[in-house]
């Protein structure tokens, strides 16, 4: 991560297509367009590269999450089960929908711990929505078994994971539908843009009329299509799919990239005592687009932390404090700080998250460093990191 750092001739390229026929919008407009249909490629192009039948893009990786879950008939009152440790796009896509955040622990794999997820199970839970966050997963197996066992849905969130794989499955593919986000900051990028996949053609078809105000998209004149139900406004623009054609055909460089990277700072950790690295579920390969390990607590976890931003090792995130990526400070949803009413059901349903004991989440979390891969570091770069950051933590007082 990210793929902008290394942006070149092919990326330009694909733009420049787009600006030479002039049509941004990724339907219609079949005869101005000059056979160029960057979207319906780069769809074409995932589904392919994550071995799946159908992938479907929208704006944005919190757009693909809405749309995954509506696409999969789940809307107000539904509760959806989601991980402490995530980003705000899990519960914003949730709430969107009118559906119910439900929060259970993280646990050393950094995701969702499965026994947790069956306890939070009610009458009303319709799915799991494990998150594969910073480059590894969560237990898929445990999931996949809980979520068969009680009919629920199984929704991926891949965004900062992609291209790991999970029992040689692609992760995204081994749910009902995995999501994925292209946005500025991730491994590969369009700007601003998300994707969903699926085996399942009624999701597949669902997210595509959803996405674009319900359109069935059959015929060649949008005015004329009909509207099978009620849907909203999604889509990528051809310029944002453009971008992402050409990182999509980049991916397994960058993937080769980032192991690299992670294994040379790996190696300078692994022999500090005190450093142990976050568990990655038997049968996973990671992305690679992060090293995340543990330090014995949370006192010298954020002395770490503090000393290797002083040092000038740059990208490590302390996720315990930080504002976005931990419920502690998620106090908008726990207070329900909203512009307007939120559903009823919201009001109802969501637990009240000031008296939620997270503790074994807050065991882990408060320890975690993690340090983002980039793929535009020099071998001198790396090695130099490397040794600052042992050093640094050997020193720790
Ligand atoms: C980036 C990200 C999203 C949201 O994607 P956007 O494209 O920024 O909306 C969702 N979930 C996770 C885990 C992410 O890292």
């Amino acid at each position: 991560m990210p793929g902008f750092e290394l942006f070149g001739d092919l990326e330009r390229a694909q733009v420049q297509d787009v600006m030479d026929s002039g049509v941004l919008m990724r339907y219609g407009f079949d005869t101005m367009r000059n056979g160029h249909w960057k979207a319906v490629e780069l769809e074409k192009a995932l589904a392919k590269r994550m071995e799946v039948d159908y992938a479907q893009l929208v704006s944005s990786g919190t757009s693909a999450l809405t749309v995954a879950l509506i696409s999969a008939g789940i809307g107000a009152g539904d509760e959806v089960v989601m991980p402490t440790f995530t980003f705000v796009a899990s519960f914003e896509s949730i709430l969107a929908i009118g559906a119910v955040p439900i929060l259970v622990d993280v646990d050393d794999t950094l995701c969702l711990q499965p026994e947790a997820v069956e306890k939070a199970i009610t009458s009303n839970t319709k799915a799991v929505m494990p998150v594969h966050m910073c480059g590894s997963m969560a237990d898929l197996k445990a999931l996949k078994s809980i979520c068969d066992k009680h009919n629920l849905i199984l929704l991926e969130d891949a965004c900062q994971a992609i291209g790991g794989t999970f029992e040689n499955k692609p992760l995204g593919s081994y749910g009902d539908l995995g999501c994925f986000s292209f946005d500025y900051v991730k491994t590969i990028t369009c700007g601003e843009g998300g994707g969903i996949i699926t085996n399942n053609e009624r999701y597949k078809s669902n997210a595509d009329h959803y996405s674009d105000h319900g359109h069935d998209h059959v015929g060649k004149d949008r005015g004329a299509e009909t509207h099978p139900f009620l849907g909203y406004n999604y889509r990528i623009s051809e310029m944002n799919a453009a971008v992402g054609l050409a990182q999509i055909k980049r991916l397994d460089e960058f993937l080769a990239i980032q192991k690299k990277n992670y294994t040379v700072l790996r190696n300078a950790l692994k022999t500090i005592p005190e450093v142990t690295f976050r568990r990655v579920p038997e049968g996973g390969v990671e992305s690679y687009a992060f090293l995340n390990f543990f330090l014995p607590d949370v006192e010298t976890a954020k002395k770490a932390h503090t000393a290797l931003g002083k040092a000038g090792v740059d990208a490590c995130f302390y996720w315990y404090d930080n504002n976005w990526h931990y419920y502690r400070k998620w106090d908008h949803l726990i207070n329900k700080t909203a512009l307007g009413k939120l559903p009823q059901e919201v009001y109802d349903q969501l637990p009240d998250y000031s008296k939620s004991d997270f503790s074994k989440s807050d065991h882990w979390i408060g320890r975690t460093i993690s340090c983002l891969i980039k793929l535009g570091w020099s071998e001198d770069e790396v090695s130099n990191r490397a040794e600052k950051m042992a050093e640094v933590i050997k020193n720790l007082e």
